[in-house]
């Protein structure tokens, strides 16, 4: 019979790569804890209502890329493109601006897009999401920044780059739309048919077309950065100046737009150029209005995501995979060691160690080649002249050593010499 494949674009992450994802996420949520935010967990099923009024309309997110189920009673409902919605609906929901302790929130969990797969891109990938609520100071904007680059840096990552820019409010942001419109109008005819359709839809989408003729015509193109009013440009300020005073390393980028509608003033991605046409490991932004938008109270907002699969990528460029400490190996030789040995066992594994012993009665030979093959540094030897002696034989692998000891003694004995695996 024809075996069953997985969803084309879904992977499964098999045990000899699952040390990155938790290496990744031990470590992510040693940092984010550390600037105060707190994990919370949303569903992966939404209604559609909740990404087409935040993420916009007019995106490629929520015009070609969402799942999109009807259920039974035919309400509509999607698989989470990306976390900020959801994270906006249950703030509001639970009512989290009441709570003091509650600003700040991070999830790590998987995301669902449908695009064509390819190394980098995937239609269920994971990411890592931080939001923090209720402050529209610009130090809080070079904090978020602030916190991703340490992240990256407690990772090893190095070869990336914080992209910045300003998207401006909706005082000037509509005044330049306008600009642009009239721009695009004249060069209407060098534009892909994508961008002949989002040139009056959400003419600022343009910027972000990966088709090349377009980034050619928009050469020319008026630049929001430029246009933008007195408190944007003041607030893009500030924030460049407390990123200078905490030494981390921007470029401004005044053509980077992010795909989704509800970003105003502060946007940033984090770019490598070692992932081929996948150059974003992670982006984000301000997006005051969004509470307010979705029926909550008007408190703003900022936040970002991370890439998971493309942050694994980069970081097995560079690095080895991250060690798991090998198992005491118990090897055992005929059914009274195999029964003691399986007692043992979970003695061992009471005290933290981590155990792994024969069940198939093989040969001690066979039985210290699976230890070898495990990276067992210590195993136990129970054969059947010491159990009658009540002993065994502690082997040192790469040693090359073995000393007997008394079966009382084994435990405390492995405790003492095998690491204990966290
Ligand atoms: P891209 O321009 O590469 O399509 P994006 O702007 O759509 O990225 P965001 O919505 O900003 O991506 O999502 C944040 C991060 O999530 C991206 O920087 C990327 O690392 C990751 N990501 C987005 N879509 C995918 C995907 N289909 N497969 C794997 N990772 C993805
Ligand atoms: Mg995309």
């Amino acid at each position: 019979m024809e075996s069953i494949q997985a969803v084309k674009g879904m992977n499964d992450i098999l045990p000899d790569q699952i040390g990155w994802w938790h290496f990744v996420e031990i470590t992510t949520r040693k940092v984010f804890e550390s600037f105060g935010y707190r994990e919370m967990r949303t569903p992966a099923l939404e209604k559609l209502e909740l990404f087409a009024r935040s993420i916009g309309e007019s995106t490629d997110i929520v015009e070609k890329e969402m799942y999109t189920i009807a259920d039974s009673k035919g309400e509509w409902l999607a698989l989470r493109p990306e976390a900020t919605a959801s994270m906006v609906r249950a703030f509001i929901q639970h009512n989290l601006q009441a709570d003091p302790l509650a600003r700040k929130f991070y999830t790590i969990g998987p995301m669902f897009r449908h695009e064509r797969p390819q190394k980098g891109r995937y239609r269920q990938f994971h990411q890592i999401d931080a939001e923090a609520f209720g402050v529209d100071d610009p130090m809080l904007d070079a904090e978020v920044m602030y916190m991703l680059r340490s992240l990256l840096q407690k990772l090893g990552l190095t070869q990336v780059a914080l992209h910045i820019n300003t998207l401006g409010c909706t005082e000037c942001r509509p005044v330049f739309r306008e600009r642009l419109t009239r721009f695009l109008e004249q060069s209407a005819n060098r534009l892909c048919p994508d961008c002949q359709r989002r040139r009056h839809a959400n003419p600022l989408r343009t910027f972000d077309c990966k088709v090349d003729r377009c980034q050619a015509a928009l050469v020319e193109a008026p630049l929001l950065l430029e246009s933008v009013c007195e408190h944007c440009a003041l607030h893009f300020g500030q924030v460049k100046g407390y990123l200078d005073d905490l030494g981390a390393p921007y470029v401004v980028d005044p053509r980077m737009v992010r795909g989704l509608d509800y970003y105003m003033r502060t946007t940033f991605e984090i770019i490598t150029d070692r992932l081929g046409a996948q150059n974003a490991v992670g982006g984000g932004g301000r997006y005051d209005g969004l509470v307010r938008d979705l029926g909550g109270p008007d408190v703003p907002g900022i936040g970002f995501a991370i890439g998971m699969e493309r942050l694994i990528l980069l970081l097995q460029q560079g690095q080895p995979s991250p060690v798991r400490t090998p198992p005491v190996f118990i090897a055992v030789l005929g059914d009274t060691a195999r029964h003691r040995g399986f007692l043992l066992s979970q003695e061992l594994r009471d005290l933290g160690l981590e155990v792994e012993m024969d069940y198939e009665g093989r040969s001690l030979k066979s039985q210290l080649r699976r230890a070898d093959k495990l990276g067992s540094r210590h195993v136990l030897i129970l054969g059947e002249d010491e159990i009658q002696r009540n002993e065994a034989q502690l082997r040192d692998m790469r040693e090359k050593t073995q000393t007997l000891l008394p079966l009382s003694e084994a435990a405390a004995e492995l405790r003492k010499v095998a690491t204990v695996p966290v």
